[in-house]
């Protein structure tokens, strides 16, 4: 029972209301009643004396006349009204003794009356008997005012006593309402606090004493045995947590509002958990500070939760590593760092070498776990002292700092590339590794985000550009060689789409044996809409970064295929046509159906389409795979070329098996090889190789007879150069073919007529 409903029951509320109620009725009636009766029995008695008086006197009379007196009213009348005093308002009546009324006088009291009668004696006998009578309405008058003040003054009384005692009735029923729902919303409280894992404590500076609610005994899984003070609590606080919740606490006691502090502690039983602590000050009337209090709450399920989230929205999830949101922010972290204490770091990006390829040929389970692999590397090697990021694709990403303030980016770019290259097994496949790092440093190279990521891009593309494998540091220069570069590509892209400034000159190759052309190198020319006539060795570059180059080829392929076609249409005779294809396009189109198609569609004879391709397909290759490709292309009848010989990378050994026609020897080979033995020796070298190997030899470059004399002599089967022709427009290529092959046909029947003549000299 409530203390409230205890005090309810001691108030006793309705035999009060009772007993008030009977204390009013009682005041109401007793008084009328009482002054009723008393003056009723006054009157009585009063009335009863007159009766008796009067009796007497006539009884005096009646003895005289004994026998007349009954009927003697007059005299009867004057010996009754003798007191006139005594007849006001009172009625007298005599009666016979047979009650028989003799006569009245007075006033007739009405009928609400008091009489009272005497008997009439005469010598010892009875005669009669007088009445007396006399009105009451007055008396009634009275007592009905006396009993409406008395009522009047009952009620009052009622009312007086009962309202005081309903208000504190109704002040009892609502202190119980209110304690019940103070109970339950007491009891949600501790509901709450048990769902949300809440507990509160209180700390009272004077007597140093600590106290817990049950549920931090629950949260920090101690038993109620445990008696809390506040040395043992700042000991279960890990790591740093007493000293800042000490701080926490000074700085609530200080500003007096509330601190809240996030910290781990150690609960009880040994565990670890994340709690969120809040401190407020609690003060005296005079405004003292004299205590602290505050909750408690486990935090764990959502420190665990921002963790995941945290993972989630930061990392990547294919390797784990932080993704490029992470990456931004502690890049901007590091540069700020080190703008505040004037130290170096350094971003590295790096973009993996023939990564798309492994994407390609193995599927992309593969790659997946060739991205995992090269994180778990980078991890390895860095993961310590510097962060990494997997920007997407095959983008890394180093923010490197050193602790010392004085970073050696070149050794952390060393590290990198050292791990990052050779081979790694996956999945029992060798796979070749490789990456490409472009460096910008804090805070030489930007001292904002964005401005080191464009630097660190710009030299990845340099270093990329430079043949991959390396890394490129920022340079001023860069980002304008870069934005040409780019506006360029753009340009070319236009000139593309639109067919608008691009086309083909054609550089005649001379047959050494017949001194005929024998056929027609295609050249691609561009004619900048503003900048006039581009070299391909400018462009060409930039097409291949931009991957613009599979378009170019294919379109160079089907023109040059075209312009032959007519050429042979249009009579002339069979003449071979070259186009150069880019590594790219081999690569990244399907280069060996685009050929098929062409020759389907325009009905060239295959034989006469020769392909160039450089020795940079060697390179990054697998060599089955390079041997398949161009196994697939000599399949469709076409003619092979090696071009540009002898100025990359080429083991021989690797040449011999590959399926090439004709090996091009560069112009390097040729330029200034008259004057020189040792350059004679190698070039002769070269062309022996080629025709040890069943290959035509085509030399490029030739620009004087003596080198065309010397080629010649050396065995060479070709030569293109500017001796014979520039590369020019097909109408132009080919009036001069017909030029050269008559010259060269006039030539031979001149050769002829000599030899003819000089036989019949000598049978003569
Ligand atoms: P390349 O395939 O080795 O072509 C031969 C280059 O040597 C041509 O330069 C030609 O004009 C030049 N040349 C020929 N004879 C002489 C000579 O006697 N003296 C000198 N100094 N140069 C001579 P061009 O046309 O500027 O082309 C340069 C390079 O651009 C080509 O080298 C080729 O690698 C590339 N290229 C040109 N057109 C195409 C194309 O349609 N597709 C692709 N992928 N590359 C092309
Ligand atoms: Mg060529
Ligand atoms: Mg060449």
């Amino acid at each position: 029972m409530s203390a409230y409903r205890k005090l309810n029951a001691s108030i006793n509320l309705k035999p009060r209301i009772r007993a008030a109620f009977v204390v009013a009725v009682l005041l109401s009636v007793v008084p009328p009643l009482t002054y009723a009766t008393v003056s009723i029995g006054y009157l009585g008695r009063h009335v009863a004396f007159v009766a008796q008086l009067q009796a007497a006197r006539l009884s005096k009379y009646i003895y005289t006349q004994e026998t007349m007196w009954q009927y003697q009213r007059v005299r009867l009348a004057e010996i009754l009204e003798l007191d006139e005093s005594q007849l006001a308002e009172t009625q007298l009546t005599v009666f016979r003794a047979n009650g028989r009324k003799i006569l009245s006088v007075g006033t007739d009291p009405g009928r609400l009356n008091l009489s009272r009668s005497a008997p009439l004696v005469s010598a010892g006998k009875l005669v009669g008997r007088t009445e007396v009578s006399i009105p009451l309405a007055g008396l009634a008058f009275q007592v009905l005012g006396l009993a409406v003040l008395s009522t009047l003054f009952g009620i009052t009384a009622y009312f007086a006593r009962v309202r005081p005692l309903r208000s504190l009735n109704t002040a009892v029923r609502q202190l119980e309402d209110f304690s019940d729902s103070l109970r339950r919303r007491t009891a949600q409280l501790y509901e709450a606090q048990a769902l949300g894992k809440i507990g509160d404590w209180s700390y009272d500076f004077g007597a140093r004493n600590l106290w817990w609610s049950d549920e931090v005994y629950r949260l920090l899984h101690y038993s109620r045995n445990f008696v809390p003070s506040y040395g043992a609590v700042l000991s279960l606080y890990a790591g740093d947590g007493a000293r800042r919740l000490i701080e926490s606490q000074v700085q609530a006691r200080r500003d007096g509002t509330i601190s809240k502090i996030d910290l781990r502690a150690r609960r009880g039983d040994g565990s670890i958990g994340h709690f969120a602590v809040t401190t407020k000050t609690r003060y005296d009337d005079s405004g003292n500070a004299v205590g602290i209090y505050g909750t408690i709450q486990d935090i764990s399920d959502r420190k665990e939760a921002e963790a995941q989230l945290e993972q989630l929205a930061y990392h990547d999830p294919l390797t784990g590593l932080a993704n490029r949101a992470l990456f931004q922010r502690r890049l901007d972290d590091m540069i700020d760092r080190c703008m505040r204490k004037a130290s170096n770091g350094a971003l590295l990006l790096l973009d993996l070498d023939r990564f798309k390829d492994v994407n390609d040929t193995l599927g992309h389970t593969t790659g997946d776990a060739l991205l995992v692999r090269i994180a778990h590397l980078l991890s390895r090697t860095l993961g310590n002292q510097h962060f990494i990021a997997r920007l997407g694709g095959d983008e890394f990403a180093v923010v490197a700092e050193s602790a010392t303030g004085d970073l050696d980016w070149q050794a952390v770019a060393g590290e990198v590339l050292k791990v990052i290259s050779g081979t790694t097994m996956i999945d029992q496949v060798d796979i070749a590794i490789g990456t490409s790092i472009g460096i910008a440093r804090v805070p030489d190279h930007g001292a904002c985000v964005t401005d080191l990521l464009r630097n660190a891009d710009l030299a990845l593309y340099r270093a990329k550009e430079e043949g991959r494998g390396r890394y490129a540091v920022f340079e001023p220069g860069m980002d304008e060689a870069v934005q040409r570069k780019v506006a360029f590509a753009s340009d070319l892209r236009a000139a593309l789409q639109d067919d608008l400034g691009l086309m083909l000159h054609y550089q005649p190759q001379i047959d050494l044996a017949t001194d005929r052309v024998k056929g027609f190198e295609a050249l691609i020319r561009w004619n900048h809409p503003t900048l006039g006539p581009i070299s391909p060795s400018v462009f060409i570059p930039i097409a291949e970064s931009s991957h613009l180059i599979c378009d170019i080829g294919h379109w160079v392929l089907r023109q040059a295929v075209l312009q032959a076609k007519a050429w042979l249409d249009a009579g002339a005779p069979p003449r071979e046509v070259a186009v150069n294809v880019s590594v790219a396009q081999l690569w990244g189109t399907d280069l060996v159906t685009d050929v098929g198609q062409v020759l389907a569609e325009t009905g060239f004879p295959p034989e006469l389409l020769c392909l160039e391709l450089t020795e940079s397909l060697l390179v990054d290759q697998e060599e089955t795979r390079v041997r398949s490709v161009l196994k697939a292309l000599k399949a469709h009848g076409v003619v092979l070329a090696l071009d540009d010989f002898g100025t990359g990378f080429s083991s021989l050994g690797y040449l011999t098996q590959l399926p090439f026609d004709k090996l091009k020897i560069d112009r390097i080979f040729i330029d200034g090889v008259t004057g020189s033995e040792r350059r004679t020796e190698l070039l002769r070298g070269i062309i022996g190789l080629g025709r040890g190997l069943g290959m035509t030899t085509v030399a490029e470059g030739a620009e004087t007879p003596e080198e065309v004399a010397l080629l010649r002599e050396l065995g060479c089967d070709v030569v293109q150069g500017f001796v014979f022709a520039r590369p020019q427009p097909a109408e132009d290529a080919l009036g001069f073919a017909l030029r050269q092959d008559g010259a060269a046909l006039g030539a031979a029947e001149a050769r002829h007529e000599v030899a003819a003549a000089s036989g019949r000299r000598a049978r003569r």
